[in-house]
């Protein structure tokens, strides 16, 4: 199997953080996967492409990178099943669907990333989501190194989550992912900005319609380092709900199963006065709140350390936790975010900008930086 000693993983993040692994192994098919050393006692990572992986330490674990490629399409009477290997792109994967004529997927457009890390979170976009598509899951389980296959109802799909973050996290790998698109086929325009669109739009049009839109809100990884949305939009109970709404009539919420109430983190964040905040090489975003970005460090732990600011600066003002969704990498391998420490703390000063503690005075960095 293809593998690598002291491997730079620079251009394997989209936060462009420095970090460098022991070894790096891209097993591509199931012999090779039971090539893999004993490394479920050892630290280990499993990476696609990087674009949701925050690397907080210089050095990262061992990682293991799935190289199965290959895109299967199998006609039925009323629908396609569509089997891909987990090593494909996903956005690639949905422009090939539109352009064989199998629709479902055109929301779902420019996420990026690699198709076997779509179920991991269950990624969403424009009112649709993996789940809805998903037929079935091929998983490799390192302690028996046999192959699974998980039904979409055994991967256990809620937002932003799955089975592979909970019971199945760190104990194997997805090599591929079969998807059910009907051939009865409808837009779903019910998400704002696509709803702009005719009722009669093609699956094309749509796709268009959300490629325009993700780009002139989001920024592109390759100009500007980010991993899209940082936090996830937090869930709180309709009693908490009651009472922030109280102090704040127009707070953005979406009613959840439950009795619960999801809120918009990048609301958050912007009436806490932080949208377009920048300390040194890191900031939160002038357009999307939601979206941290790297305008030049090479250190993840001043990702972590905006990130923790933005936390209690929210905090402070809701009483509402952030929890990222971006994935928090150590040497030690994943550490949730509560257990990092912050190294080189952002703090308020007295005129309620914000500036490095370690900076000379005046080096206010709220808004419009010279950076
Ligand atoms: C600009 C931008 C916009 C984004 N927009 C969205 C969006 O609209 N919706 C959304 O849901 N996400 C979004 N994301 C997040 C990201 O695209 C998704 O999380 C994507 O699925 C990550 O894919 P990846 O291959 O880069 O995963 P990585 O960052 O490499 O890994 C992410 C997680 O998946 C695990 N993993 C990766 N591959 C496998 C595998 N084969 N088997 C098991 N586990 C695996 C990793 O261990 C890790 O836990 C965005 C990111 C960016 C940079």
């Amino acid at each position: 199997m293809h593998s690598k000693l002291n491997y730079a993983l620079q251009s394997s993040n989209s936060f462009n953080i420095k970090a460098n692994c022991p070894q790096i192994y891209f097993p591509s098919s199931f012999a090779e996967l039971q090539q893999l050393p004993e490394l479920t006692a050892k630290h280990c990572y499993i990476l696609g492409e990087g674009t949701n992986t925050l690397f907080v330490e210089p050095q990262a674990p061992i990682i293991i990178q799935p190289k199965f490629t290959g895109i299967d399409i199998i006609e039925q009477d009323d629908h396609f099943v569509v089997s891909i290997g987990a090593a494909e792109n996903w956005h690639h994967l949905v422009c090939f669907c539109l352009e064989q004529g199998i629709y479902g997927l055109e929301n779902l457009a420019l996420i990026p990333g690699s198709v076997g890390a779509a179920p991991v979170q269950n990624i969403g976009a424009y009112g649709v989501e993996l789940a809805d598509y998903c037929q079935e899951v091929q998983w490799y389980e390192f302690a028996s190194k046999t192959m699974h296959v998980l039904t979409k109802q055994e991967c256990r799909f809620a937002y932003r989550d799955s089975i592979f973050k909970q019971e199945r996290y760190n104990q194997g790998l997805i090599t591929q992912v079969t998807l059910k698109l009907p051939k009865a086929w409808q837009a779903n325009l019910s998400y704002a900005g696509l709803d702009a669109l005719a009722t009669d739009s093609t699956a094309k049009q749509v796709m268009a319609q959300v490629i325009a839109l993700r780009s002139s809100k989001l920024p592109d990884p390759k100009e500007l380092a980010n991993a899209g949305s940082f936090f996830k939009n937090p869930i709180v109970s309709a009693a908490d709900f009651a009472q922030l709404q109280q102090q704040y009539p127009s707070m953005p919420h979406y009613p959840q199963p439950n009795d619960q109430i999801k809120l918009a983190a990048a609301w958050l964040i912007e009436q806490a006065g932080l949208k377009g905040f920048r300390h040194h090489h890191v900031g939160v975003h002038r357009q999307q709140a939601l979206v941290l970005v790297n305008y030049g460090s090479d250190v993840g732990g001043d990702i972590v350390s905006l990130a923790k600011y933005i936390q209690r600066k929210v905090a402070q003002q809701f009483s509402v936790t952030l929890i990222p969704e971006v994935r928090m990498i150590t040497e030690q391998g994943e550490r949730s975010f509560s257990s990092l420490s912050d190294i080189n703390p952002i703090r308020d000063n007295t005129n309620g900008n914000s500036v490095n503690a370690n900076s000379t005075a005046g080096n206010i960095t709220n808004g419009s930086s010279n950076d």
